[in-house]
This record gives structure tokens, sequence and C-alpha cells, in this order.
């Protein structure tokens, strides 16, 4: 494999909004952390949009030879619907309904996500921590901060101090938000909850009587608020300080502000370099939401059965679609948008096949290694996917070229169109040639059928019948083309 040049990689930090030059704190490694799912219900898509978002920074950071530690957690604790704070947890809550133990929701919704997410082609992280596994470093954290004179304890439960912590740090840092307004816009009246002030969240709570999940702490029978999770596994696996954290746009605030806080008011020190997040996923111009049933669910698309769908689509062509969006763009799903990827990736699929079977010349007419650089440019602003395969589409033209003998390259050159073109392809967007595999397999002996059953007409001079078969396939996007040595088809 031809060496990765060396590469300067900018990230959209979202803590400073703006793009910065990426230095890693180890040389050559890198340690990024996700924020995964809650494991009680099926996994949505908007979710998986984020994950393979992240798969392509995991993939694009291996690829350009760095050691990566990719952690992602699993809450399986469950978290409480209303902000930490009031109320059942998911978990707890969807157990009751099904009548079933917390653990089993966890199993079963932990393996869905595993199994959707290896459809998509992602990769998995290098370790995938469960909140449940982490109660006693949450614990220890929750010490520190009380020890420290950022939080306070209530009735057993025990509460971050957000005004406390205000008055020497900067609440409201990652998400642009002044505590002063926050408190403005509360329509929490203060003296109705335990904790002192409507923005305070939730370390510790005290479990109620009927709550199923609970552990012993030197606070009372209870569980972890949510918040507390991410900062404990982080910081375990990856250090007080570490390169990157990601996650999906709605979890910047409170989510990650109170990471922040929590981290700095336990160590003193600002815990990520990098803060990373994932655009939203719309369907049809519109937030997924199952009231509304403007939804829809992984699985649906790879088997075509919801209604706004005229037919199924393979993964790797849904994987395709969000990456042809820079991942903090909004991306819009719908079927035509669908469709239309799934063409961009055939033809993608069909100049990979082109390739193989084109043979140098003594000179190269196209810059290739420009070319190559130009690819490497997209993904170094910011790990720019819809350039770098608008890029693609230009490699795709000239593969064209050279197979009609318009352009040449040496053999150097070829060799190297070849290896980039399948590094990005299939090591760093992580695409898979389904084409090769299973259904374009079967369409390719389809089409070769019909090619040979008009070759039979031709010959018997049933123009009818070999005119049909071309224009059938024409309106179907296969353009047959004659030549000398025989017919050829190629994907419009
Ligand atoms: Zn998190």
């Amino acid at each position: 494999m031809t060496q990765t040049p060396s590469q300067s990689l900018y990230i959209y930090n979202s803590l400073s909004g703006e793009k910065e030059l990426f230095k890693p704190i180890h040389p050559d490694r890198v340690g990024m952390y996700v924020c995964g799912p809650t494991v009680y219900s099926n996994v949505h898509l908007g979710n998986c949009r984020t994950f393979v978002s992240f798969d392509l920074v995991f993939r694009y950071f291996k690829h350009l030879g760095y050691k990566v530690r990719y952690v992602r957690n699993i809450t399986d604790a469950g978290h409480l619907e209303n902000d930490a704070d009031e109320g059942e947890d998911r978990i707890a809550k969807k157990a009751r309904l099904e009548s079933l133990e917390p653990m089993e929701i966890v199993q079963r919704y932990t393996v869905d996500f595993h199994e959707t997410l290896a459809k998509f082609n992602n990769l998995p992280p290098s370790i995938e921590p469960t909140a449940t596994g982490h109660i006693i470093e949450q614990i220890e954290i929750i010490k520190k901060i009380i020890d420290a004179g950022f939080a306070y304890e209530v009735n057993g439960s025990v509460y971050f101090d957000v005004l406390r912590f205000n008055q020497s740090h900067d609440y409201g840092k990652l998400s642009g938000r002044q505590l002063e307004d926050m408190i403005a816009n509360s329509r929490e009246l203060t003296g109705q909850s335990e904790k002192k002030n409507p923005q305070d969240f939730a370390l510790w709570k005290k479990a109620e009587p009927k709550h199923i999940m609970r552990w012993p702490s030197p606070w009372s029978l209870g569980f972890p608020g949510w918040h507390l999770e991410c900062t404990a596994m982080s910081t375990k696996y990856l250090g007080q300080q570490f390169d990157i954290h990601g996650g999906g746009m709605d979890l910047k605030f409170p989510h990650h502000e109170c990471e922040i806080a929590q981290s700095e008011a336990s160590t003193g020190q600002n815990p990520v370099n990098y803060w990373m997040h994932a655009n939203m996923l719309t369907l049809n111009g519109k937030k997924m939401a199952k009231s509304t049933g403007n939804n829809i669910l992984p699985n649906e698309i790879f088997s075509g059965n919801n209604a706004i769908l005229s037919k199924s689509f393979h993964p790797t062509v849904v994987r395709f679609f969000m990456l042809m969006a820079h991942y903090r763009s909004v991306l819009d799903f719908s079927n035509d948008a669908l469709v239309a990827a799934e063409k961009g990736f055939m033809r993608l699929m069909a100049a990979c096949q082109m390739l193989s079977k084109i043979d140098s010349k003594e000179t190269s007419s196209w810059d290739v290694a420009a070319w190559r650089q130009a690819s490497y440019d997209a993904m170094n602003d910011d790990f720019n996917s819809p350039i770098l395969i608008a890029q693609l589409f230009e490699a795709v033209k000239y593969i064209h070229r050279l197979a009609d003998g318009t352009e040449s390259l040496n053999a150097d050159d070829l060799q190297l169109l070849k290896e980039s073109l399948h590094a990005f392809l299939f090591d760093v967007l992580g695409l898979e040639n389904v084409v090769q595999t299973d259904s374009g397999n079967k369409l390719a002996k389809t089409v070769e059928l019909l090619i040979a059953i008009r070759n039979e007409a031709r010959t018997n001079r049933d123009f009818t019948t070999s005119d049909r078969i071309r224009d059938a396939l024409k309106d179907n996007g296969i353009i047959l083309k004659d030549g000398k040595e025989g017919t050829e088809y190629v994907l419009e």
C-alpha cells in the first residue's frame, strides 16, 4: 500500500465555534469518547446517523495511521425522562410495560443496537463500557465534587450546585447559554423541589421503593444521574483530559455542559480538547417522531416495509446517503433522495469494476496525485465526506475516459488510483461493494441473460424483441453498449 501522506487535519470544535488544527495529546494516538445509546427501544435512524458520522471519524484517524482508542458507552442504568430529575427511568418503565426484568430490556436492545450498526458496517468501538458496571467510579466522582464544595446532599440525593460552580467557572460555555438567562426563563418555581436552584442537576438520586435499579452509596440506596456516567467512563479509559468527545447535537445541553462541569469540579481540569456534534436527521422535511407517524426504523428501510418507501435499500446505500451530507448539516431523509443515492452508489461501484479491467499506458494524461491530495484535503477539512464523494465522482469521469482511451495513465499512476479509490470507498467511507456480492451479482447475471437473449434475437433478425430488451433496460437505468468484443452494459 502506498504510504498515506502526512496530513493536517482541522476539526470544528463546538467549544470554540471554530475549525482548529488537530493536535493529539499523545503523538500518533487519539482518545475519543462518544455518547452511546440508552438501550430501552430499537435504535432509531437519527442515532444511526450519529454513529455512522463518528465511525467515519474513527475510520479516518485509523486510515491516517493513528492508534485510536474509541470509547462508546451503553446507558443501561436508565435515566429519568425529565432531565435527570423527576419521574420514572426509561428502562424501568419499559420493563414494567413489557413485564420484563430491566436487564432483559437492556440485553434485548443492546443486541438490536449492535446488529443494526453492524449492518451499516460500523466498526465496533475499542471499549464499550456500561453505566451499571461503573457505579463505584461514579460514586467516587460525586465524593470529589462534594469535597470541592460544588454539590450538596438533600434527603439522600446529591445535586450539583450550578450557581456555586458558575461563580468560579463558566457554566454554559459549550452551549453558549448564560446562566442568568436560564434562570430568567425557568418555569420551575424555587422551593417546589428539594434542589436549591432549578438549574441544579442530580448526581445521585435516592430510589423510590418501586424503583427496581438501585445501588448502595454513602447517601442512600439509589442510582446515579445520567450525566455522571459519561464523565466516569470517559475519564477512566481516556484520562482526565482526552482528545475528542462526540455525540448528537441534542446532547450539547444539558448533557455535555454538565459533563464539563462535573470534570472541572472534580479534577479542576477541562476534560476535552475537541467537542464534536453530529446534526439531526429529518424525514420528508419534518422532525422524526413516533407520535406523529413521521418515523422509520432502519430495518424497515432494509426490508422496504414502510409506506413512505417505494422499495427496499441496502444498508450500505443508506450509509452512502448519510455520508453524502456533512455530519454538521441537517440531513433530510426521503424515498427520492435514497433512490438518487442508490444510483450514484451503483455508478461508483460500476466504475470500480471498470477500473480493474483498464490497462496502463506509457504516459499519464491525468494528475492522479493531485486528485488524491484534493480528496485528503476534503477529509482534512472537518471530515467533509460530501466533498470527498464529489472527488470520487470526478475519478469516475476519468475512469470512463481511461476506458474509452481519451485519457491514459502509466502503471504507477494507475496503481495509485486503484489503491486510493479502494481506500477512500471501503476503508474511510466504510462502504461495501454489494454490486459484486449479493444483489449486484444477481443483477449482473440477469442483465447478462437478457443480453444473450437479445443477441439470439438479433441473429434471427427479430429486431422487435432485441429493441424491446434494450429499451426496457434503458428505462431501468441500464445502458447496453454494442462493441467489437460483444455487448457491455453500464449503469446510468
Ligand atoms: Zn454521554
